[in-house]
């Protein structure tokens, strides 16, 4: 993967198409995958916690989520080809599962929020098998129960949507157990579906 360091974070260079090629080719071959949607906020925090830097670099792909990141890139004179935006991506693979049959697994937001978009994303994806669903709102003593609900549901991508500094550190402490190929942070993705 070519990456460009953008303060110390190896972000990628890849634009939408290429991007949504390789996570094919990691669906393929079922290595589990934690890719980091990467925004300001993002930055900030691995700017300000060696930790969250730490986590963030243990990411098998980091993507220019946002301009700012894209500006950035472009003041080291190693440009990003274009933003990849968290939201089109997940839309774009949700575009590309339903070609190829995949299965994906929805964690995060409220109950509502997360039954409404497991009904919509249905409704726009009928290829796309919902493997299943569950909010957000839970502590570290349901995490066990919820890693074995995912594993259960054997789905190709698990979207989380639980807040920047919650999801990633989630999906990292967990990536192993769950064995998902593409794993990715969604952040407030699931309150814009959910209308
Ligand atoms: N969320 C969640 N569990 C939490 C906190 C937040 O599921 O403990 C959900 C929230 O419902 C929303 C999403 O995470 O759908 C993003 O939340 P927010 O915008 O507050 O986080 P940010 O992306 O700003 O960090």
């Amino acid at each position: 993967v070519p990456t460009v360091s953008v303060f110390g974070i190896p972000v990628c260079k890849w634009g939408m198409q290429e991007t949504v090629a390789y996570l094919t080719q990691v669906i393929n071959s079922g290595v589990p995958h934690h890719i980091i949607t990467a925004n300001p906020i993002m930055m900030m925090a691995a700017i300000e916690n060696p930790d969250y830097k730490a986590m963030m670099k243990t990411a098998e792909l980091i993507i220019p989520d946002g301009t700012g990141v894209v500006w950035a890139s472009q003041k080291g004179g190693e440009p990003v080809a274009e933003r990849v935006p968290g939201y089109d991506l997940l839309h774009e693979l949700m575009k590309q599962g339903e070609k190829l049959g995949w299965r994906v697994y929805l964690l995060g937001s409220t109950p509502e929020v997360i039954q409404e978009t497991a009904r919509r994303l249905a409704a726009q994806y009928p290829g796309v098998t919902i493997a299943g669903y569950h909010d957000g709102y839970f502590g570290p003593d349901e995490d066990e129960e919820i890693i074995q609900e995912i594993i259960q549901a054997a789905p190709h991508l698990l979207f989380v949507a639980r807040g920047a500094d919650t999801q990633e550190p989630w999906i990292a402490k967990y990536k192993a157990t769950l064995g998902v190929p593409v794993m990715m942070g969604v952040g407030g993705s699931f309150d814009v579906i959910s209308g």
